[in-house]
């Protein structure tokens, strides 16, 4: 199909549940069950989104996102993958919840194969809440995946007037509006009203450059974390490794952990167990340069970013030098 250039955009608007379908007391933010309200409901309440673009839903789950598996992660991207490889769509709205709304995001971040925006929102109010935060975040994500300049730059966030990339936005509130952010890497851009404001993009891999394949699996990997504390019981290393195929550390500082725990760590890599480390810390950097052992390492990713991309890199290889190149470039 050939459209002129300014012509409006086909948008395909995919629900999976999540506070933003959510209802419960009117007028309350508490108490309220997510996934509740059908997608093309939560459309049809947007009059505006007529004049920005033509919207078509699909309602792919009804979960509260804390819900959400590797499945479903799978079956989302290949759903995608197949719709995008036709002319019909010219961008996607995924409505998801956002307690793992960047697990996903990061997911298909590395496995869509379509240079076509994908833009993931959410609210933090149900709809049922006095002012409820998820109509306009879907009006945002419209205009962002009907936008020229969010073409190639990967799976994107549209939240609370903020552009965010799927590699590194994270939620750092529990019940605020502005519930998402970058970190130390900022965001992405800006949006007000329907207009579109870039000013930086991620240098990773993503989407039509990544490797991983997820069109003849069903199932990932299973890759656990193991999170560190102070005088935390080591035993929990032996039982992750008895259940997984890797383990994430979810480390102190720039990936520590207890002598015991790096004694154990060690003897794991070395029979050729991967072993990622990661950090709790909010911001920083977790590389080879400040640990002395040979090691896997995640980089900036958080150990729930790092727990998918090996669970990624292990549908491709066992080799820990590969892998560990893996996490150099996603
Ligand atoms: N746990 C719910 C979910 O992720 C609520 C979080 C939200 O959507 O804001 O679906």
């Amino acid at each position: 199909m050939k459209f002129s250039k300014n012509r409006l955009k086909n948008i395909m608007v995919i629900g999976t549940g999540g506070t933003i379908a959510g209802t419960g007391e009117a007028g309350k933010t508490l108490s309220y069950q997510s996934g509740q309200i059908e997608v093309n409901d939560l459309i049809s309440e947007i009059p505006d989104l007529k004049s920005i673009a033509n919207v078509t839903s699909n309602e792919l789950l009804s979960i509260d996102s804390c819900d959400i598996t590797g499945r479903d992660w799978i079956h989302i991207a290949n759903y995608i993958n197949e719709i995008s490889a036709g002319d019909e769509i010219d961008g996607f709205v995924i409505t998801h919840g956002t307690d793992t709304l960047e697990e996903t995001a990061f997911f298909l971040n590395l496995t869509i194969k379509t240079s076509k925006p994908v833009v993931i929102t959410g609210s933090m109010r149900p709809s049922t809440a006095m002012s409820p935060d998820g109509p306009f975040n879907i009006f945002q994500a419209v205009a962002l995946a009907s936008s020229e300049e969010a073409v190639g730059k990967g799976v994107l966030i549209a939240f609370s007037d903020v552009i965010y990339g799927a590699r590194d936005i994270q939620k750092i509130s529990t019940f605020r509006v502005s519930a998402f952010s970058q970190r130390d890497l900022g965001c992405l851009g800006y949006i007000r009203d329907d207009r579109i404001y870039f000013y930086s993009s991620s240098t990773k891999k993503h989407t039509f450059n990544s490797e991983f394949d997820i069109s003849k699996i069903s199932e990932l990997p299973d890759v656990s974390i193991a999170p560190f504390y102070a005088a935390a019981d080591f035993h929990i290393l032996d039982y992750l490794r008895e259940k997984s195929k890797g383990i994430i550390l979810s480390g102190a500082g720039c990936g520590g952990c207890s002598t015991v725990w790096d004694k154990k760590i060690q003897e794991f890599m070395m029979s050729g167990f991967p072993i990622v480390r990661s950090s709790r810390i909010a911001n920083g950097l977790v590389t080879s340069e400040y640990i002395s052992q040979k090691g896997i390492f995640s980089n900036t990713l958080s150990p729930q970013k790092s727990r998918i991309l090996l669970s990624l890199a292990l549908t491709q290889t066992d080799s820990i030098d590969k892998i560990r190149s893996i996490f150099e470039i996603y």
